[in-house]
């Protein structure tokens, strides 16, 4: 829908059970969200879509579930024990803390201010007369790199406390698991090891809801390929990844590429695939030709020889990775803005969700057409259809109120219990973006649905 505001957004996801904010009842906690009933369904169905189309159907990836928790050598191995900060610079009036460089890029967006030493950002604030965005006020504090890892401490011993970090970042749980993986999968590369799982940052952000959070959900891979290959592979990934946004029914308009200029000094390519977000132009997933960089580290800070033989060449290398990693919860925030409409009816107007079946949080609602009547035979269609997809039941209201509740929670088949169920075996369904229905034989009515539903 055009002239989508996050506002909104927000709102309708609070309303129909998609995503309430974190810690509601003690008024919340700034940049985290729970998903609810609706919408956990939602974000496990994309990730489930994510897991087929790059996993399953890809002979050469193999899945892992690493831990969140890691050696701490790891994160120095990365470099973020180093260098993971941002600036920081608080307001000395209302106390409100931002990042230098925001500050900086939103007052002149041709200014790249990541080349910039603090002395230089905190001149170029002061040269400028940049206030504080909240209060107006001028008093900035220094500024200071502030670490973006969540530390916490294992104290195996009393008084001896050991830092460890919450990974901000899943990647790295696939690159120690390499030599592993190659060796029980008897894989051979090109191979992937991809992974589902949560990252933390302890970032200050506006959030923007789902988009920036702090504790959020990775899908991604790392290829690990030859070097020969490496840009065929970083290709054919952009596409891909293109080609599966726009598959779980992203609007092609909606999205662009985005080669980056600057690069992180090891890679040797990147690109961001962009989805217009209802706050402009933001990137939804990476592509990254990290080259040697990841297991050449880790080879060092280890000790441990990351080098892969080549069984045909007896060739030994450490081989070049491409990464492709994409948010769950940007990419179904993504997806709730690209499927709401708001529709204008002959005499009505209503509030629809629509989700690709596959994605859909529930495929089938189950409608007795008269509660008396027809009760025990929809809540034996519901266990009957249940074991085999997601379900849900309603018996309130009017026909017409039932499937505008389904229809903002993007439900694409609603099947109604009547008379005519009783007498000869045979539903209406109801489709949710035709609002067509069709009569058919309850026996039939798995198969059509698991037809429908397919990705
Ligand atoms: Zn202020």
């Amino acid at each position: 829908m055009e002239n989508l505001t996050m506002e909104k957004i927000v709102n309708l996801c609070k309303q129909y059970g998609f995503v309430f904010p974190g810690s509601e009842i003690y008024d919340g906690f700034a940049n985290t969200w729970d998903f609810g009933p609706v919408g956990n369904e939602l974000k496990k169905n994309i990730k489930n879509a994510w897991w087929k189309r790059f996993v399953q159907e890809d002979m050469n990836t193999y899945g892992v579930d690493a831990s969140i928790l890691m050696n701490p050598k790891v994160w120095e191995a990365s470099g973020h024990v180093a260098s993971f900060s941002d600036p920081k610079m608080d307001c000395k009036k209302c106390k409100q803390r931002f990042r230098a460089d925001n500050l900086i890029e939103e007052f002149d967006s041709t200014v790249a201010a990541e080349g910039m030493t603090n002395e230089e950002m905190e001149k170029f604030i002061d040269d400028n007369n940049i206030k504080c965005p909240n209060c107006g006020s001028k008093d900035w504090s220094e500024i200071k790199q502030f670490k973006l890892m969540f530390e916490t401490s294992r104290g195996t011993v009393e008084g001896n406390k050991d830092s460890v970090y919450l990974r901000p970042e899943t990647c790295q749980g696939e690159y120690v698991n390499f030599l592993n993986v190659q060796r029980t999968a008897r894989a051979k590369i090109p191979f992937a090891i991809a992974q589902i799982g949560k990252s933390f940052r302890n970032e200050i952000t506006p959030g923007n809801f789902l988009f920036r959070t702090i504790e959020f959900e990775q899908m991604e891979l790392q290829k690990f390929c030859k070097e020969d290959d490496s840009f065929n592979i970083y290709e054919d990934y952009k596409k891909r990844a293109l080609e599966f946004v726009k598959d779980l029914g992203l609007d092609a308009d909606k999205l662009r590429y985005h080669d980056h200029d600057k690069l992180a000094h090891y890679a040797k390519a990147a690109c961001d695939i962009q989805y217009k977000f209802p706050i402009g132009w933001e990137e939804l997933n990476g592509i990254h030709h990290r080259g040697t960089w990841d297991l050449s580290r880790h080879s060092e800070f280890s000790g441990k020889s990351m080098e892969y033989l080549d069984p045909e060449t007896n060739e030994k290398y450490i081989p070049n990775v491409i990464e492709y990693s994409i948010g769950a919860d940007r990419l179904t925030l993504a997806i709730l803005c690209n499927s709401y409409e708001e529709e204008t009816l002959e005499n009505d107007t209503r509030e629809v969700m629509h989700f690709h079946p596959a994605i859909a949080p529930y495929k089938v609602a189950i409608l007795p057409l008269v509660k008396k009547y027809h009760t025990d035979k929809a809540k034996e269609v519901f266990n009957m259809l249940s074991k085999y997809f997601m379900c849900t039941y309603d018996e309130t209201g009017s026909i017409g109120k039932r499937y505008r509740r389904e229809d903002v929670i993007g439900t694409p088949y609603c099947i109604t219990i009547d008379d005519e169920t009783l007498n000869n075996n045979t539903v209406t369904i109801r489709d949710r973006d035709t609002m067509n229905q069709i009569t058919l034989s309850l026996d039939d009515v798995k198969d059509y649905i698991e037809d429908k539903i397919r990705f």
